[in-house]
């Protein structure tokens, strides 16, 4: 069966440093996936390439088709959405306005307000705040909108940078409910990067880890959860 995602001889070079050097993975559909390394090890710059964010070189392929040197939007048309470390939510305009941004590629104006709805269940939050400048949110609130908006664009494939950066752990635990619940129930498959490898791992179905710009270590999450090496740098075991 051919995944959502399929990487293929990933190259991504800055002033012609390499930095992601020949990567190849996959994202089966519905399902999450996490990409793991210390800092530097080439996670944000690889997730930015699949957004075309960057350019790099090799094969990146959506749902058999390619996607590779595509600009953002049209990739984002296909079904990318990605929420980068930091959120990238519009601190001085409202939860609501934020949240309309998020549908600015889609048409079918009735169902973006179905759909919003249907989003509230899992952010009811959310709801609460409308008319709340997002700047005034919470850090939890604030990722919580931040993936509320890549949802509204109707994501087959949601990239997600560090969303556990500056939670308190009670949050961290919420948000990574709600995303287990996005998978299982809206069936939206995600590549998540994460610092937090714990955490990512108890979400995720399939892990990677990447050291300077290569792979090291691939495979389902619990087999790499148990990798000797993987408990001892990133688990503190
Ligand atoms: P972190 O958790 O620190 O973000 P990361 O694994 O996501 O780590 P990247 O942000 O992808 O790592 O960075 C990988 C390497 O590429 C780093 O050495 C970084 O300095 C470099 N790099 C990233 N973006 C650029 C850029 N636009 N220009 C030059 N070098 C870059």
């Amino acid at each position: 069966m051919t995944a959502l995602l399929e990487v293929e001889s990933l190259v991504v070079a800055f002033d012609g440093a390499p930095v992601i050097s020949g990567l190849s993975f996959t994202v089966p559909a519905a399902s999450v996936t996490a990409l793991l390394g210390a800092n530097g090890a080439g996670k944000t710059t690889t997730l930015r390439a699949i957004s075309g964010l960057v350019r790099a070189s090799g094969s990146i392929r959506l749902d058999g088709e390619s996607i590779a040197g595509q600009p953002p939007e049209a990739i984002a048309r296909r079904g990318v959405a990605h929420v980068p470390e930091g959120r990238g939510t519009f601190l001085h305009l409202s939860v609501d306005e934020n949240l309309r941004l998020g549908a600015w590629l889609r048409r079918d104006r009735h169902r973006v307000e179905a759909d919003r709805e249907r989003l509230f269940n899992h952010f009811p939050r959310l709801k609460e705040r409308l008319s709340q400048q997002a700047g005034t949110l919470s850090g939890g609130e604030q990722q919580m909108l931040a993936i509320a908006r890549a949802l509204l664009l109707e994501p087959r494939l949601l990239l997600l940078d560090e969303p556990s950066f500056g939670l308190s752990p009670k949050i961290v635990l919420e948000l990574f409910d709600v995303l287990r619940r996005i998978r299982d129930q809206d069936r939206v498959a995600m590549l998540i990067v994460e610092q937090n490898v714990g955490v990512a791992l108890d979400l995720a179905d399939h892990a990677h880890l990447l050291e300077l710009g290569r792979m090291v270590r691939s495979g389902d999450a619990a087999s790499v959860r148990d990798d000797a090496a993987v408990r001892r740098a990133y688990l503190g075991q």
